[in-house]
């Protein structure tokens, strides 16, 4: 059978607390059944509420979300099938670990023998056999989330929420919890709408991202696209390290434009989001892109005075006043033992105009 495509469904959803301030603007988002989908953003940006309204504890002020094709806005939270990780829900306290996960089982009336089974098989999937008479206070902080993590799932439900659900854990319990819950929905392919700030922790995890700010989906891509790809400055300044330029376009023809800096010089670009002569714009240019003394001749090249020279284990960070910018970074691979590489000297750099993307104007 193929899958629901819009498994999840947001249909033009609007959210006010106050009856005054959408904090939720025209929300449109399918997702499809099996994917692991992030919504990424700032603080505030509206990414909780969603998964409010989606989980039943808040009511949409306008629109409709659908569950596999049907409304769900009459449906109760627990009558809609959705496991849950939150930050700050925590175990029950007074429950062993068995009995937390038994828990949803009982509720949803499944026979003893068969919900053992179930509470089994959720344990090994966070790898906590043997943990069930433990109570929640006996486990670290890494074990308790995985614990959570096993009740959210016990029960086989179609769609899972999680919100910031490793937000409490140091980073490296972070990281290898980020790759045992992609690893535990890749093996079941259950639906997961995951909430996060950090944007490395999207990048990992997702099939797709949707990054907010406002109240409002700025882009909703795979990760790579929404690296390579950013759709306005937003995103591009959001996700990842990004070098940006100031200007105003003086050509447009095909797939390049030209931008006059507020620095004078005039550079080739990409134009995303620029139209006409006139437009204003910000460029953005990933670090990564920009090549010191490049060897064959590209569309942008400029002298730049290195202001700091960073050493970071696996690559060299630049900082160089480039064209006006004088927070312009450029990493270099370690490798290349350069000794103009000084604080102080000027190097020429590189790039090609279709990296350095013409956006909206900050
Ligand atoms: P995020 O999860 O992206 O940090 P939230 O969805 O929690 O954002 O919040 C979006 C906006 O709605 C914020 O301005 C926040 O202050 C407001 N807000 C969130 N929950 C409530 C609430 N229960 N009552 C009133 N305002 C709220
Ligand atoms: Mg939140």
């Amino acid at each position: 059978m193929s899958k629901n495509k819009q498994f999840v469904r947001f249909d033009n959803v609007d959210k006010s607390y106050d009856g005054k301030i959408l904090v939720v603007k025209g929300l449109d988002l399918d997702i499809e059944e099996g994917e692991f989908v992030t919504m990424l953003g700032p603080s505030g940006s509206g990414k909780t509420t969603c998964l409010m309204m989606l989980a039943g504890f808040e009511t949409p002020t306008h629109g409709e979300i659908y569950l596999d094709n049907k409304v769900i806005s009459n449906i109760p939270p627990h009558k809609r099938g959705i496991g849950m990780v939150f930050q700050n829900y925590a175990l029950f306290p007074h429950m062993t670990v068995y009995e937390n996960l038994a828990f949803p089982l009982r509720v949803r009336k499944i026979p003893k023998d068969e919900a053992d089974k179930k509470v089994d098989k959720a344990l090994s999937m966070v790898s906590l056999q043997g943990f069930e008479a433990r109570m929640p206070m006996q486990l670290s902080g890494g074990q308790q989330q995985r614990v959570a993590v096993a009740r959210s799932l016990v029960f086989d439900p179609k769609l899972v929420l999680m919100d910031e659900p490793l937000g409490a854990l140091d980073k490296n319990l972070r990281e290898s919890m980020q790759y045992e819950i992609k690893h535990i929905h890749e093996s079941i392919g259950v639906t997961v709408v995951y909430v996060t700030h950090d944007q490395t922790e999207a990048l990992t995890m997702s099939n797709r991202i949707a990054v907010f700010n406002d109240g409002k989906v700025q882009q909703l891509s795979s990760p790579d696209e929404l690296y390579e790809r950013p759709v306005n400055s937003f995103v591009a300044e959001f996700i990842g390290e990004n070098n940006t330029f100031v200007g105003t376009v003086t050509d447009v023809s095909g797939n390049t434009c030209k931008v006059k800096l507020n620095s004078g010089a005039e550079i080739l670009a990409n134009p995303i989001s620029v139209k006409a002569k006139g437009d204003k714009t910000t460029v953005s240019l990933r670090p990564e892109r920009a090549l010191i003394n490049p060897k064959d001749k590209m569309d942008n090249n400029y002298k730049g005075k290195i202001k700091e020279v960073i050493y970071h284990g696996d690559h060299t960070r630049l900082r160089m006043d480039m064209l006006g910018n004088e927070q312009f970074i450029l990493k270099i691979p370690n490798s290349s033992s350069n000794l103009e590489i000084k604080t102080g000297n000027d190097i020429n750099v590189g790039w090609n105009a279709n990296d350095s993307r013409a956006l909206d104007p900050k």
